[in-house]
């Protein structure tokens, strides 16, 4: 059995309907179980009577019902939106209110306190009132199939509208050039709420896979991990390079103790080739694919299999040529093709790009364009290609990436500002080896404020409104900022003011 996220229907009904469609963090389903509570929360949706194309909030970690809640929106054409339980609850009442949510499907043990009309796991029903007038777009000849929020530069989270001809673009490139098979197992460890997790979300139902969901106690556990892989014979491996790197100074980490996993799949963020050497040494004849792209594009948009004879012929890291259908384009500012020495900004152009950011006319005009009639994407990543492969080189702006995780710095620094008793505040990164380690919250704090209570407020204030992979490591207190030749703030000087203090 499979479930096809284009054409929103159960199909191959009669195929191995007892193997395991979903093997939650609580509990396992068949093709067959999950088949029937699919249909039956799609039932339940139905009687809802929910406007047309309106969003529902999911809400959970790794249990099998957030994929059954899924599947069931799915089924309706209402776009879903994934909160991991770590995003705070303040974050996630701003995402209801931007996207006027209209029903909260909460599968999590400690269900949020809201007014919303919620559903609780065990078929509960809680009326309540639907947030704002609905903002979200509806198109019945290309529903939203979810909306995955990101960090926003100005403190708001960013709302991306996947469509499902952009889901369908995607899943017809990983079903046939991935190498995929009915018969993988996808390893899911990444939050909902990060698109990495639809690469084996999205691919395993509609291949008619096998889904190992891993809640972040097991994943914090290596040997539980390695016997949950063992246990359910696991085979594609999806996460970031950085995950994979910690599990490299795991010894059991190999193909002796984990000899079913073939592939290992990485996207959102750089792949240090010294990472894919040691994957290849301690897992032969295993796969190494490297993907790039953007949560506008979704998940990925382009491939390339990382083989001994790349990591030989590239210095650099090669993040893949296109899929089929979209376009990847680095120009330098005159219109030259990009090349190493000068990179340009990579444009996606092609079906897998988003419809647009939810309700935010003035970012989607600057970010999206279409070109004959293809949607294109600005990434604001910089590269260039070579012998049809994409080179990544940073970015020239405030988004960066701690251990694979998307944060706008702007996101931090309006949080501090918001902070009663701080004067100005700036959120910077630390990098080692182009990689950034950790972010530092400079702080010129009110005349006459006490530093540590100051620091407990701040920390407060970011643990409330953001993630805890946003929180930053350290709050530095500053007398002034200081100014660089532009009259802008010296943030090299910052950085290394605050290095020469350790
Ligand atoms: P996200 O939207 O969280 O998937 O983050 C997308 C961003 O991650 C991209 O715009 C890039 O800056 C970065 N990124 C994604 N994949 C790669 C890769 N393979 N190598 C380097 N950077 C990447």
């Amino acid at each position: 059995m499979r479930f096809n996220i284009i054409t929103a229907r159960f199909e191959e009904e009669d195929r191995a309907p007892g193997k395991w469609a979903v093997h939650g963090s609580d509990r396992s389903l068949t093709w067959q179980e999950f088949h029937k509570e699919v249909q039956a929360m799609a039932d339940l949706l139905h009687g809802l009577h929910l406007p047309a194309g309106a969003p529902v909030a999911i809400r959970g970690h790794k249990q099998a019902s957030v994929v059954v809640a899924m599947a069931a929106c799915i089924m309706h054409n209402h776009p879903y939106i994934p909160l991991d339980i770590m995003i705070p609850e303040d974050r996630v009442r701003r995402i209801f209110n931007i996207a006027g949510v209209q029903l909260l499907i909460d599968c999590s043990d400690v269900p949020l306190e809201t007014e919303l009309t919620t559903l609780q796991d065990k078929g509960t029903l809680k009326h309540g009132k639907a947030m704002g007038a609905g903002s979200t777009p509806v198109r019945t000849d290309d529903p939203l199939r979810y909306i995955i929020f990101t960090s926003g530069s100005t403190g708001d989270p960013k709302g991306v509208c996947i469509s499902r001809s952009a889901a369908a673009a995607f899943l017809h490139w990983t079903c046939s050039d991935f190498g995929f098979s009915a018969d993988d197992v996808f390893i899911n460890q990444a939050p909902f709420s990060f698109d990495l997790s639809v690469y084996e979300l999205f691919t395993s139902l509609y291949i008619g896979g096998t889904l190992l969901l891993n809640d972040a106690e097991t994943t914090a556990d290596s040997q539980r991990f390695i016997r949950r892989i063992q246990e359910r014979n696991g085979s594609v491996w999806v996460s970031t390079p950085t995950f994979a790197y910690l599990y490299l100074t795991e010894p059991k980490f190999n193909a002796g103790q984990l000899p079913t996993v073939k592939t290992f799949l990485f996207c959102g963020e750089a792949l240090p080739k010294m990472t894919a050497q040691r994957l290849l040494d301690r897992f032969p004849g295993s796969r190494v694919l490297n993907t790039y792209g953007p949560t506008e594009a979704t998940v990925a948009t382009s491939l390339v299999d990382v083989t001994a004879e790349v990591l030989d012929k590239y210095a650099d890291m090669p993040v893949g040529a296109a899929m089929p259908g979209s376009r990847l384009i680095t120009h330098t500012e005159d219109g030259a093709p990009a090349t190493k020495e000068l990179p340009g900004e990579i444009l996606i152009i092609g079906d897998n790009v988003s419809t647009g950011y939810l309700a935010n006319e003035a970012l989607n005009a600057e970010k999206f364009f279409v070109e004959r009639g293809k949607r294109g994407f600005r990434t604001g990543d910089f590269g260039w290609i070579e012998d049809g492969l994409l080179f990544f080189n940073g970015r020239r702006d405030e988004q960066v990436k701690l251990n694979g995780f998307r944060i706008e710095l702007g996101d931090i620094t309006a949080q501090m500002l918001a902070v009663d008793g701080v004067a100005d505040a700036i959120a910077l990164p630390l990098r080692s080896g182009g990689a950034v380690k950790r972010i530092v919250g400079f702080v010129r704090p009110l005349a006459g404020r006490n530093n540590t209570e100051l620091r407990n407020a701040i920390l407060l204030q970011i643990g409330k409104e953001l993630p805890h992979y946003m929180i930053p490591g350290d709050i530095s207190f500053v007398d002034a900022f200081p100014v660089n030749n532009n009259h802008k703030t010296d943030r090299k000087a910052l950085i290394d003011g605050y290095l020469a203090q350790l």
